[in-house]
């Protein structure tokens, strides 16, 4: 029997192969759910879904697209806001 902290359901087990030929099982947390749009909650593509240490481990330019809001806002949201922007200063003329 593991440890009693190892029996939660809420540690993902990994079958894991050593070196030595030993199959054994890893513990590990499980994956955070999808980073999502602040302003719909659309999940955003683009976005790894791993936890931050994993993340850390990763350049920038891997971890939310390369644009402005990227990360933050979906597509269709940014078009959205940006063509109001445009239509905002517009009208103020
Ligand atoms: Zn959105």
């Amino acid at each position: 029997m593991v440890r009693p902290a190892l029996r939660s359901r809420s540690l993902r087990r990994v079958s894991r192969r050593t070196p030595g030929g030993r199959s054994v099982v890893h513990y590990e947390r499980r994956r955070p759910g999808p980073a999502r749009c602040a302003r719909c909650g659309r999940p955003l593509n683009g976005v790894p879904r791993l936890r931050p240490a994993r993340l850390r481990a990763l350049p920038k330019t891997a971890k939310r697209p390369e644009r402005p809001y990227g990360g933050v806002l979906c597509p269709s949201c940014l078009a959205e806001l940006l063509r109001q922007a445009v239509r905002g200063a517009a009208g103020a003329r």
